[in-house]
């Protein structure tokens, strides 16, 4: 079978849940080679969970030049690298770094680019999900091979132990890919809650919020199923909530073990952003909301008096 390149995406020393996704989906496709692109020392935390998804071989491409400039030094490595080993297809995560080497490795091999993919079949035809969810896609690039950014929350991401051959690639950066330097990195602050895109519990709170302060409410339902917090787009647009925790069309996609929606009347965008949630649990006080048409478990009433029980009724059995 032929090589699927999944170019890796990590955090702290953790391929990230959208690499896992890959590897998964790789699977089906090939055999699934991992790329690690980034400075000396950041495949080696990594290798052992590549392998856990099924990872044969880990390409490990690491130079300070991948690091210290923006991504240009990647797409350069990358596409060195696909030239070198003619792989069957190259998945990217569909995030902002992954959709711009994508754009760049197309442009420097001629090759078509597909965005946002949510499947991806043996013979190359990609899906992809338009108009906030009411249209699916099929399509394939007309010109080389499948080169696709896939949408992280896609699929559930599932281990096939593998013991993965771990090779080198040597890294050389041509000087026109070292025109944007990095001159500073400043670590997001980061609290206890786990990365909304990534949680496997998420609890959002809409405009029925009400206000900034009443979003502690929301904190602390999710604190206390360890979850993340998400908002509604009327929600942040409302200055309740920052806007990096905007769930929906424009905001993130997450497909969480449940979904909890507070206050929130499930607008298409929004439903967009979270209705492949495993379990999905609204509160509302009105019984028409749109919200309870995807919900699987729905009260009617007021958040107010709905969430402070729930919240007590979750600590009690801590
Ligand atoms: C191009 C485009 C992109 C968009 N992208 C997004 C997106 O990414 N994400 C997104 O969320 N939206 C998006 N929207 C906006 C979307 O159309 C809705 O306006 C938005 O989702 C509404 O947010 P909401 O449900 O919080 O507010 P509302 O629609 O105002 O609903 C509030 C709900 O709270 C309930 N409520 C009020 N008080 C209480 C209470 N005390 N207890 C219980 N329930 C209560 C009400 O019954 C109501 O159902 C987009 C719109 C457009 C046009």
């Amino acid at each position: 079978m032929s090589d699927v390149l999944v170019v890796v995406e990590s955090a702290g020393g953790t391929p990230k849940k959208v690499t896992l996704e890959m590897l998964t989906l790789a699977r089906d496709l090939g055999t699934p080679v991992a790329v690690v692109l980034g400075a000396p020392g950041t495949a080696e935390p990594l290798v052992a969970k590549l392998g856990e998804y099924g990872a044969q071989k880990v390409l490990v491409a690491e130079h300070d030049d991948l690091a210290g400039y923006l991504v240009a030094p990647k797409a350069a490595a990358l596409a060195e690298i696909v030239k070198s080993t003619s792989p069957a297809a190259v998945l990217l995560g569909s995030t902002q770094e992954g959709k711009e080497i994508a754009g760049r490795l197309a442009v420097k091999l001629d090759n078509g680019v597909l965005t946002d993919v949510v499947g991806l079949s043996a013979d190359g035809t990609a899906t992809q999900v338009v108009f906030a969810g009411s249209t699916i896609v099929k399509s394939t690039v007309t010109r080389g091979i499948p080169l696709v950014t896939v949408r992280g929350n896609s699929l559930t991401p599932t281990p096939a132990p593998a013991q993965p051959v771990v090779e080198a690639v040597a890294v050389e950066v041509p000087d026109n890919a070292k025109l944007a330097t990095v001159t500073q990195r400043v670590a997001e602050a980061k609290g206890a809650r786990p990365e909304l895109a990534e949680a496997s519990i998420v609890v959002s709170g809409g405009r029925g919020v009400g206000s900034a302060e009443n979003f502690a409410l929301v904190e602390e339902l999710a604190d206390l199923l360890g979850g993340a917090v998400g908002a509604s787009r009327a929600a942040v647009d409302s200055g309740f909530y920052p806007h990096a925790f905007q769930v929906g069309q424009t905001g993130k996609t997450v497909s969480p073990q449940l979904y909890v929606a507070l206050g929130i009347s499930g607008a298409i965008q929004h439903r967009a952003g979270m209705q492949t949630s495993k379990t999905i649990v609204a509160v509302n006080k009105d019984a028409e909301a749109p919200i309870f048409e995807l919900t699987d478990y729905g009260v009617v009433g007021d958040l107010f008096n709905v969430v402070p029980q729930a919240a007590e009724e979750i600590r009690k059995r801590k």
